[in-house]
């Protein structure tokens, strides 16, 4: 589903590698955690991942697709297969729950019959059913990353990408948001979560991958945040 081959990211000439020589392979269904300090290179993995960067060396592998061989003009076709979830949410303030979403098929011509049905589906997935018309100003931090799931899912993704997701959450709303990730995982979509939040890493017991100055230094399933535990 996902593979990296001996990828190396450099952003400036002369600048320490943000991945030194990373391999790594995310078969479909699983849930990666992507855990290391800050500046270890997780953003780097998912932006790769996402052809939003290109690597300075190596190969990644998105759905059985070489990267490097994806014209640019091909890239934003990929990208639908990818959903993507962010810290910040990444929401537009000015429009209701419902047009959020809505939006995501409208960008790629979805007919609206396609939007009718399946904006109502995915907002009940995510259990915002009955808040289609409030505004991003209303709702909590955890309703607003529910928006941004339901954005990312309304695609039918086969591949959930998620920065920090609950890193703007309280512990108990962050726990609720994990829940639903699990859920989304459960159902078939590979779910790879870069993230700081120990006591979830360590309650949700799945695969984590541990990145130190952009080398890969633990690689464990049903692992916990820190090594040694
Ligand atoms: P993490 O997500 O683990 O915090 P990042 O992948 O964001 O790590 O960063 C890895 C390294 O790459 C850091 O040294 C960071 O400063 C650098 N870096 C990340 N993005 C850029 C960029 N767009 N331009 C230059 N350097 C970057
Ligand atoms: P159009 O006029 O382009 O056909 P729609 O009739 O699909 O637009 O929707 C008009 C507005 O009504 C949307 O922008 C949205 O805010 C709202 N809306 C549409 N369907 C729903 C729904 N099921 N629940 C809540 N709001 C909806």
């Amino acid at each position: 589903m996902i593979r990296f081959d001996d990828v190396t990211k450099v952003y400036q000439k002369g600048a320490h590698p943000a991945l030194d020589q990373v391999s790594l392979e995310v078969d479909r269904g699983e849930f990666v955690f992507l855990v290391g300090p800050s500046g270890s290179g997780k953003s780097t993995m998912l932006s790769l991942i996402l052809a939003q960067e290109r690597p300075t060396s190596g190969h990644v592998h998105v759905l059985g697709k070489d990267l490097s061989t994806v014209s640019a003009r091909r890239v934003p076709l990929m990208r639908r297969k990818i959903g993507a979830v962010f810290q910040d949410f990444r929401l537009l303030s000015d429009k209701n729950v419902y047009d959020n979403v809505a939006l995501a098929l409208q960008v790629i011509g979805a007919p609206r019959h396609q939007i009718k049905t399946e904006v109502p589906e995915v907002l009940k997935m995510v259990g915002l059913d009955g808040k289609e018309r409030r505004q991003m100003t209303e709702l909590s931090g955890g309703e607003r990353q529910r928006v941004g799931i339901a954005r990312a899912m309304v695609n039918r993704p086969q591949i959930l990408l998620a920065d920090e997701p609950t890193g703007n959450l309280d512990g108990e709303t962050g726990l609720s948001i994990m829940r639903l990730l699990d859920r989304i995982n459960r159902t078939g979509t590979t779910v790879v979560m870069a993230t700081h939040d120990q006591s979830i890493v360590n309650q949700m017991r799945k695969r984590v991958v541990e990145l130190k100055e952009g080398i890969i230094v633990r690689d464990q399933s049903r692992g916990v945040y820190g090594g040694d535990q």
